[in-house]
């Protein structure tokens, strides 16, 4: 029996970037993770499918956990610009960086790329140990410690267990905690996409009655990674979809504005679904990213909020272990609860009024939409506000806030 006083269920960005955090605070940690990552980074590749809109919090935990700059040297995407528009309307609204005196707006990254880098950084730590060979068949809450069994009949203790397992979450069941959940009935098609103008680091959302389309530039200056959600069948349509016409239907619903878009890659679907966990802690568990909560792709934040969750366990982990105190108490894990469950329920609060304020054809609430775009265009302090959501200055626990970081610009 190995004895631990963190193990994290799930090597995912999130699970692995917790570990990290971890790694040197004298804790003992463990990861199990069923997949590890196999594929080795190779430069001449096309792009990976999945890719995340990193925010600047975000990069600074990233940073504060020694991956930034191995991501960078690898392969990432900048934008310092923004538009998002409506189509066949005169709402739009743009950010551009230099007007608000920043480097950047946000990176988009390649998940492949991120898991790697903080694997590999988890496999250098002395202080993780990481579980890849079985499965995990059994948990069981103790008055001191938490027994998992994995179905070699290998056993592990634990102090606090954390479920990073993502939105299917076999700890949170296991542990019985309810989830809020609902359909968003839209379903997400991704793909790389090569285009014809350049994508000038700008990224690009057009909103449609019964879809949203967000084109995020990659590294290269013809090349974006798109997320279109809309209508199961519609998805399903599209993904069936002659080669040339959903190039054809793709340029249109982006009003041509990066010329001819030709399809580079596979396409995939992903059913989107909003949930979160009614508890994001108990005794002796808490629960981070995906597992806590999943929420619409349409703003790009879901791992960053999962990276914000790490960000405050870290802080309050690390503070419990060094006043000598038991960090599974959930009388210590509230406080966690407590901040990352009011982050999470605002950002799902948020999206769906974002997605249910731009569905549908009725005139009225088209007019309202455009509206409210050019006066968020232009009446100044609302743009700073939205921004600082984007950025997610908002977010950051008060020890990040205060990190200075090793690289030489954050966004
Ligand atoms: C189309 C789409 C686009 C998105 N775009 C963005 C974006 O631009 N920006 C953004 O911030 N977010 C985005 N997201 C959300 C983001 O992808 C997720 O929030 C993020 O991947 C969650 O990370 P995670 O580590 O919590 O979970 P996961 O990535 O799901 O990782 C969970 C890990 O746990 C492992 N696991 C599962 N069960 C077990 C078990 N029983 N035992 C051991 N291991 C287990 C899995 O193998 C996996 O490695 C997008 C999502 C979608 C669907």
């Amino acid at each position: 029996m190995q004895s631990f006083d963190v193990v994290i269920v799930g090597g995912g960005m999130v699970g692995l970037a917790l570990a990290c955090g971890l790694s040197g605070s004298g804790m003992r940690i463990a990861i199990i993770e069923n997949s590890p990552p196999h594929h080795q980074f190779d430069p001449q590749q096309t792009p990976s499918l999945r890719v995340s809109a990193i925010n600047a919090a975000s990069q600074k935990l990233l940073d504060h956990l020694g991956v930034w700059q191995t991501i960078v040297q690898k392969r990432v995407g900048s934008y310092q610009h923004m538009e998002v528009w409506q189509q066949d309307s005169f709402g739009h609204i743009e950010f551009d960086a230099q007007d608000h005196y920043l480097p950047g707006l946000g990176h988009i990254i390649e998940n492949s790329i991120m898991r790697g880098s903080l694997w590999q950084q988890a496999q250098s730590s002395t202080d993780i140990t990481l579980f890849t060979e079985s499965r995990l068949k059994k948990v069981a809450w103790g008055e001191n410690e938490v027994f998992m069994t994995f179905d070699n009949e290998q056993m592990l203790t634990a102090r606090l267990v954390v479920g990073a397992d993502g939105a299917k979450s076999w700890l949170r069941e296991k542990a019985d905690i309810p989830l809020s959940f609902w359909d968003y009935e839209h379903t997400a098609l991704i793909a790389t996409i090569r285009t014809e103008l350049p994508h000038i680091h700008t990224a690009r959302q057009s909103f449609h009655s019964d879809s949203i389309l967000a084109f995020l530039p990659l590294h290269d200056p013809y090349l974006c990674s798109i997320v279109w959600s809309m209508p199961a069948m519609q998805a399903h349509r599209r993904l069936d979809l002659e080669v040339s016409a959903f190039e054809k239907e793709l340029s249109v619903a982006l009003d041509m504005r990066l010329g001819f878009c030709q399809l580079i890659s596979e396409r995939q679907i992903f059913p989107l679904i909003g949930q979160y966990a009614r508890n994001f802690a108990g005794q002796r568990i808490a629960l981070i990213g995906d597992a806590a909560h999943t929420i619409h792709p349409l703003a790009g934040q879901g791992v960053n909020l999962g990276f914000m969750d790490v960000a405050e366990l870290i802080g309050q982990l690390r503070r419990l272990n060094s006043a000598g105190k038991d960090i599974g108490q959930y009388l210590y894990l509230q406080s966690y609860e407590r901040k990352r469950k009011y982050s999470a329920v605002m950002m799902l609060a948020g999206m769906q009024g974002l997605r249910q304020l731009f569905e549908g054809h009725n005139p009225i609430k088209k007019m309202i939409r455009d509206v409210g775009l050019l006066l968020t265009n232009k009446v100044p302090g609302i743009k700073p506000k939205l921004l600082s959501y984007a950025l997610g200055s908002h977010d950051m626990p008060e020890w990040l806030a205060k990190v200075t970081t090793n690289s030489s610009e954050i966004v």
